[in-house]
């Protein structure tokens, strides 16, 4: 990992001044579901022909842009020191009710205790139950090991490389399979959590009849670069997580004002 890469999230917050956001505010919204704040729809490309958000030089521009601020300030996360998927994985069942910080302390428990897609499929269901007490939403364990137990015995302990096989798993949606192939297998998979959909709404100014998961998720596909996209997706969901944030964007920090719809709106 670059030493850039080592920049702690917290003190780029601290470092941020906070501005009056002059973007125009989010209707109704974009509709989330609770995986990882994920947006509902499969994460396979779209069927029927998308329609094209943006000219191809300002996806270009936003790209670049993105993959640029993230290597200098992209935070550094334990799951992304890996590209083991079952790491991945854990880190991503983990974060989908559960923020960053708490997160990271059961991560850690959670491998030391399950290192291995094997050792967590062999385990006891009670010693399971018992080293993720405490992180709530135990569904998302007795899912965890219903998938190493799928992944051992169907798949000879390999995990699938395509989302689409990864959705086929249990209590994995379409963010979490895009995330494991694109994280793991450098896949070009597409990603859409909270973060990711509020940057994509208000970078192209969507208007509100299009904040729906089916389009976020068609621009999702269009944006994500071919060969980038583990950088990429988490590039977008640092910036939605420190930048454009929920309440008051940080516009005059952010590196895609240059080029942000809803700046050039609200000029
Ligand atoms: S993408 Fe950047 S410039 Fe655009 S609204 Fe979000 S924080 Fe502001």
């Amino acid at each position: 990992m670059p030493p850039s890469l080592l920049v702690c999230a917290a003190t780029l917050v601290a470092s941020i001044p906070r501005v009056k956001a002059k973007v125009p505010p989010l209707s109704s919204g974009p509709r989330f579901c609770h995986n990882h704040g994920a947006m509902k729809k499969t994460s396979s490309p779209a069927t029927h022909a998308p329609e094209q958000v943006a000219h191809p030089a300002t996806i270009r521009a936003f790209q670049r842009r993105l993959i640029e601020w993230y290597q200098r300030h992209g935070r550094d996360l334990p799951w992304r020191r890996t590209r083991d998927p079952y790491a991945i994985l854990v880190s991503e069942v983990m974060l989908q009710q559960t923020q960053v910080q708490r997160a990271i302390l059961y991560y850690e428990k959670f491998l030391r205790r399950y290192p291995t897609v094997e050792d967590l499929a062999r385990a006891d269901e009670p010693a399971v139950r018992e080293t993720w007490e405490g992180l709530g939403y135990y569904a998302r364990a007795r899912n965890l090991q219903r998938t190493s137990q799928k992944i051992v015995d169907e798949y000879k302990g390999r995990f699938p490389k395509n989302p689409q096989d990864l959705e086929a798993l249990p209590g994995i949606g379409p963010y979490t399979a895009g995330a494991v192939a694109s994280f793991a297998f450098r896949r070009d998979a597409a990603i859409l959590d909270t973060n990711a959909a509020r940057v994509l709404t208000r970078f192209f100014a969507l208007p509100p009849e299009r904040q729906t998961s089916r389009f976020l998720w068609d621009v999702a596909h269009q944006v994500t670069p071919a060969g980038k996209a583990y950088i990429f997706n988490q590039a977008i969901m640092d910036i939605g997580a420190t930048i454009c944030v929920a309440r008051t964007p940080r516009c005059s920090v952010c590196p895609l004002r240059p080029v942000c719809r809803s700046v050039e709106k609200s000029r």
